[in-house]
């Protein structure tokens, strides 16, 4: 090769990983290439992306500077890993086919809401798309939901029956077109079609000839309940203002107080129910598309047992064309849960959703494209004030399942997590990157352990992942416990409830640690044996000592008392006033008779009942004691409407003692003692204090003394970081408080956000600390 200008050639091969398949991608390679004029050729991998590009040195260069700084919005690039060949003279850029079948380490993108572009189309009367509720371009569509394996193309997914018709073939065709490579690309001529049956499984006749999304909209108007079939599973939808309808759903679905999502058309609707934020906006209307839970506008026509006893609302805004379409044909908000039976999964296979909503729906708006792998409505906060300063992440599953988290150090072996019990997940780890599953359910239900297995077994050959270490819990009677000591050949590795909270949060922030972790939860099994639940731990993602705890109490009747919390106040209250029976306090004199009362006061002193530190049970024991809840519907609702009740203004704290103690390790512990706070709690509520007063003044007691306890752990260990997690944290007033505190005090207040601080968390964090104290 001579050094003439304009001869001499170079040749580069660029190896992509992270988020690139399906994302539309190798579009825009081709689309840069042949700007830039170069030949080459790009294509899927089981790796990734891999490009070969030849022309003008400088171009290529050029090329190699604009890939990473403009990729299409999608797409999330890890790294790109150049390497030089010898020029071949090629004078094109083509596609290649995608390669393998084989290790699969590609991500696969989430599911991504209506794009504008589409939205356009959906609603413009001379496109050949109008009201059409499948379209989709690169930019926007189903993914995750749809893909059956890796590499990404459409006949690897659920699309694989639906022949493009000529028009859609040119545009998948086309490296021009915004639907070049598009793999679910779709028209009403050749993709898949809307129908509504009735219960029985039937052609509804109102829709035989015309439009089923139509039909279904007229049936709600008239109060109906309808069953949607959507991208991850099925809804079942109503009027949001008609009380009855409403009413009629909650005895349907046998849940009685845990609150319905909403979906509203667009944002100017969300505006008329909730008050939003920029931030709530720009979550809401993000192509994730969660439940965003914000403040109940006064007045918002929505009916009362939509969310009752809930400051907020959790609201989304439609996140497919099908849902765009029956919102605005229906002109009004519309309930929008999830299609289920109380606790049991979503259902997402027609057959399964037909035979188990029969009883719940009175229509079914449903369609023809398989749904390949479940995802629930995922649930979001914004950031209010400072902090925190992202949004936080409760439940993660649609629109953001499965992006995949970094993992540092990285794992040996490839890993799985089992979670825990509660708001089940599992995570899949290889290396520096790890990918954690959707949101399950409850692990107590046989469906919901089906669900668990079928999507460890999906993951593990959607990323070729075959555990050989699996981590769980320490508590031996969970299902994800057992599952992982039932699994052969492979490594276990216990990894505790509340360490893993505590490490979720230190990765997902790239902390090292040592930090300070304040960990508030319902329960965990702990080291000790015993049910932890307040915990102040120091460690890093390796290990963990406890600084510090509530002060242990015994728990009257294991999950009754969980379920109870009048049991909660009766035991916190025998511990307070030292009374082997303490006097039924005036707001449940009516609802707890003396003999169980009595009962549950011996329980509360019997050796055989458990000892717990749990900071949701003494949670549960002031709302009952305010009179606000004695018995509850769903995990966290006692607290969830103590932090409703509580007055912002007021910042009064009530005292809450720290007892230093020699901790079962010999090292010195702090006790968080809140019988202080109980005594002061039953003075005001005799005095006529006003509840919202009360429970005010007890979150910011808690928050000061868990900010003091905190700082001193600090202190003791020269960290400067405090992690802030358990769901017990999901109180954004406990937090708020709790961080201020911190702030004041000079330290970095760390709190969970893409991970969810809740149950959901703690596949991830077993999987961090499996990953960090395997082969140490
Ligand atoms: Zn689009
Ligand atoms: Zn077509």
């Amino acid at each position: 090769m001579g050094p003439v200008a304009g001869l001499v050639r170079r040749r580069v091969a660029l190896r992509i990983s992270g988020t690139v398949q399906g994302v539309g991608f190798r579009p825009f390679v081709f689309r840069l290439a042949a700007e830039l004029g170069l030949a080459g050729f790009v294509r899927n991998d089981e790796l990734g992306v891999s490009i070969e590009i030849e022309g003008a040195p400088e171009r290529v260069e050029e090329f190699q500077r604009r890939l990473p700084a403009e990729p299409p919005p999608l797409a999330a690039i890890e790294s790109v890993e150049p390497r030089e060949l010898e020029p071949r003279g090629e004078r094109d850029f083509r596609i290649l086919e995608s390669v393998g079948d084989g290790v699969a380490r590609a991500p696969v993108s989430p599911d991504v809401a209506t794009c504008p572009a589409c939205l356009a189309e959906l609603f413009d009367p001379a496109d050949r798309r109008y009201r059409y509720p499948f379209v989709n371009c690169t930019a926007c569509g189903p993914r995750f939901t749809i893909v059956r394996a890796v590499p990404y193309d459409r006949a690897r997914t659920t699309m694989a029956g639906f022949e493009m018709c000529a028009p859609c073939r040119a545009e998948f065709e086309d490296p021009r077109d915004r639907r070049f490579h598009a793999q679910p690309n779709a028209c009403p001529q050749c993709g898949p079609r809307a129908r509504l049956l009735d219960p029985g499984g039937e052609p509804l006749a109102s829709a035989l000839h015309g439009d089923a999304v139509a039909a279904a909209a007229a049936l709600l108007a008239e109060g109906a309940i309808v069953a949607v079939k959507g991208v991850g599973g099925y809804h079942l939808a109503c009027r949001a203002a008609e009380a009855a309808a409403v009413a009629a759903l909650r005895a349907r679905k046998r849940r009685e107080a845990k609150p319905f999502a909403l979906l509203a058309a667009d944002l100017a609707a969300a505006r008329e129910l909730v008050d939003l934020s920029d931030a709530d906006e720009r979550l809401l209307a993000g192509r994730e598309r969660p439940i965003v839970l914000a403040p109940r506008r006064p007045g918002a026509a929505v009916a009362e047992a939509v969310a009752p006893g809930c400051a907020d609302l959790g609201l989304m805004l439609p996140h497919s064309p099908l849902h765009h379409l029956l919102v605005a044909d229906a002109g009004e908000p519309l309930v929008l849960t999830s299609g289920n039976v109380t606790e049991e999964p979503i259902a997402y296979v027609d057959d399964d959703a037909l035979h188990r909503l029969a009883p719940l729906a009175d229509a079914f708006l449903l369609h023809d494209r398989p749904i390949h792998a479940r995802a629930e409505d995922s649930i979001a906060r914004s950031p209010g004030a400072e902090p925190p300063a992202a949004p936080i992440v409760f439940r993660r599953a649609r629109g953001y399942a499965p992006a995949p988290f970094s993992l540092s150090p990285p794992t040996q072996l490839p890993l799985l997590a089992c979670g825990a019990e509660l708001k089940s997940t599992f995570c899949l780890a290889a290396g520096s990157r790890c990918w954690l599953g959707p949101h399950v359910g409850d692990l107590q239900r046989y469906e919901a352990l089906r669900s668990f297995t079928e999507g460890v077994g999906h993951f593990e050959r959607l990323f070729s992942i075959t555990p050989e270490l699996v981590a769980h819990d320490l508590h031996p009677d969970y299902l994800s416990t057992r599952y992982a000591l039932e699994r052969a050949g492979v490594e276990t590795i216990g990894v505790q409830h509340h360490h893993a909270h505590l490490a979720a949060c230190l990765a997902e922030h790239g902390v090292e640690g040592p930090a300070v972790g304040a960990i508030f939860d319902g329960a965990g099994y702990g080291s000790d044996g015993t049910v932890w639940g307040g915990e102040i731990l120091v460690g890093d993602c390796a290990g963990f000592s406890r600084a510090g705890m509530l002060r242990p109490l015994r728990l009257p009747g294991g999950d009754a008392a969980a379920r109870e919390p009048w049991r909660m106040a009766c035991a916190w209250l025998a511990a307070t006033l030292e009374e082997s029976v303490p006097p039924i306090p005036a707001a449940l004199a009516d609802r707890v008779t003396a003999r169980d009362w009595e009962a549950v006061a011996a329980l509360a002193a019997a050796p055989a009942s458990p000892r717990t530190t749990s900071a949701g049970r003494l949670f549960d024991a002031v709302a009952a004691l305010c009179g606000l809840r004695d018995r509850i519907d769903f995990e966290g609702q006692a607290a969830m409407e103590l932090e409703a009740a509580a007055q912002p203004a007021e910042r009064a704290a009530y005292p809450l003692e720290l007892v230093e103690q020699e901790g079962a390790d010999g090292a010195d512990a702090l006790v968080l003692d809140p019988r202080e706070t109980l005594r002061r709690i039953l003075a005001d509520l005799a005095a006529g204090s006003e509840v919202g007063e009360v429970s005010a003044r007890f979150h910011n007691g808690l928050a000061a003394a868990t900010a003091a306890a905190c700082a001193a752990a600090a202190g003791a260990n020269g960290s400067g970081d405090v992690v802030l997690s358990g769901g017990v944290f999901q109180n954004r007033l406990l937090l708020l408080r709790t961080a201020e505190r911190l702030q004041a005090a000079g330290l970095r207040v760390l709190i969970p956000q893409r991970v969810p601080p809740n149950d959901g968390g703690i596949s991830y964090g077993q999987a961090v600390v499996a990953a960090a104290r395997y082969g140490t």
